[in-house]
């Protein structure tokens, strides 16, 4: 079959039988075939019509196929799309003042994924921590959390806590101190140890679960990252881009990272868009030649992004986040079920948590939700997480609470 006549007679089985045959196994999806997204809806091949409550994992704040976004990216894509960073183009320039004036930095690095942008901050850190704080060579610390979630590279799984992500791709990347989330005092004895460059957090643990930490945890670790000369290092890659009810998950606590990672919603979720912001101070220990890539900062991504930071603005879209995740919670703890332990989240970044029984698991829950006409992904088996489009209105929360009530309940 040539490939227009095999997308032309695609279903769902087929689609997933290629998967399987061609594709690594490195993922488990759940079993739906979508070919369609508008908003806060995606289609399968079938046609039948879901809410998306997963967003990509967050990548999809301003809803599928954005129409400002993807004008954007299609007027770019037409016109110029790589130079790599061996020359200078129209569109980077004008991106890194739009970006670096939006969330208040002297200076960006342009990415392309979550992961990069990560590894690009660790570097970013050490370099600080070798020219600036005099730590002596090959000797810098990071101190990181346990169930933290920040990629997949060699370096970022060696900081992991997950057997899963971590167990059986040694050897390992040295340099981390791990210590528990939520604990000022753990984070106060790390601080103490010689040679410590940063401090990397989620502010809200999402892979993990939606971790949501104690009220004043962020502002305390910064002040207390602060006071000891130690940069605090937020990835916001999942939580940014106004997930959590604020532009950035650390805006709840004032706190200003001194180095932000950023990627997913970036970009709309329509191109890996990833970015590290920090000043001058620290950015410029980087010098030509010490980092990069081929795709970070192209043409298509520095316009795309801008639309897409246009769009969270505009459309008012932390603020929709942030009401109408008061009325999801609510609405999630209204259910009258013992499946569900508890409701945890902020803004529109939510999760159940469910008690597993007669080997019942959140991951049946989320085949039913499917099959009603939502879909969510669970994370470990207890924990489902709902995380819709930030473009998501009161009367489509609503209408997503039944299908949730509905399926929940179901497991009684
Ligand atoms: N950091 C966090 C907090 C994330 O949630 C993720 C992705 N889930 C990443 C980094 C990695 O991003 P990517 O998959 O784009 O590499």
């Amino acid at each position: 079959m040539r490939t227009e006549e095999m997308i032309e007679k695609m279903t769902s089985k087929m689609a997933i039988e290629l998967e399987d045959q061609y594709g690594a196994h490195n993922y488990h999806p759940l079993p739906v075939v979508l070919s369609r997204g508008e908003g806060v809806h995606v289609w399968d091949v079938e046609g039948k019509k879901y809410f998306d409550f997963l967003s990509a994992y967050s990548a999809i704040n301003q809803g599928h196929c954005h129409p400002r976004i993807i004008d954007t990216m299609v007027r770019q894509a037409k016109t110029l799309t790589l130079t790599s960073r061996a020359f200078h183009s129209d569109a980077l320039g004008v991106y890194e003042k739009f970006v670096t004036e939006y969330f208040g930095y002297d200076k960006v690095l342009p990415m392309n994924t979550g992961a990069e942008a990560v590894e690009t901050a660790m570097k970013l850190a050490r370099r600080w921590g070798y020219d600036k704080k005099g730590i002596p060579a090959d000797k810098a610390k990071i101190i990181v959390c346990e169930s933290n979630f920040h990629g997949r590279t060699i370096t970022i799984i060696s900081m992991s806590t997950d057997p899963d992500a971590k167990g059986g791709f040694g050897p390992y990347t040295p340099g981390f101190i791990t210590i528990p989330y939520n604990d000022l005092d753990a984070l106060e004895k790390a601080l103490n140890e010689p040679d410590v460059a940063g401090f990397m957090v989620e502010p809200i643990q999402g892979e993990a679960g939606v971790f949501v930490p104690d009220d004043g945890y962020v502002a305390r670790a910064y002040e207390m990252c602060k006071s000891k000369d130690i940069l605090f290092i937020a990835d916001e890659v999942q939580t940014g881009i106004a997930r959590t009810g604020k532009l950035l998950a650390c805006d709840h606590e004032n706190v200003h990272p001194d180095v932000l990672i950023l990627g997913k919603a970036l970009s709309g979720g329509v191109y890996p868009v990833s970015a590290v912001l920090a000043d001058d101070d620290i950015m410029l220990t980087i010098k030509p030649g010490q980092h990069g890539s081929t795709f970070g900062g192209n043409p298509i991504a520095a316009r795309v992004a801008i639309t897409a930071l246009e769009v969270i603005k505009d459309e008012n879209l932390a603020e929709n986040a942030m009401k109408l995740g008061e009325i999801f919670r609510k609405e999630l703890e209204a259910i009258k079920s013992d499946r569900i332990e508890l409701v945890r989240g902020k803004g529109l970044l939510n999760a159940i948590v469910i008690k597993p029984r007669e080997g019942k698991t959140a991951w049946d829950v989320c085949v039913t939700m499917k099959d009603n006409g939502l879909l969510a992904k669970p994370t470990h088996d207890h924990i489902i997480r709902l995380a819709p489009p930030l473009v998501i209105n009161r009367e489509q929360i609503m209408e997503a609470m039944e299908i949730i009530r509905k399926s929940v309940l179901s497991f009684e």
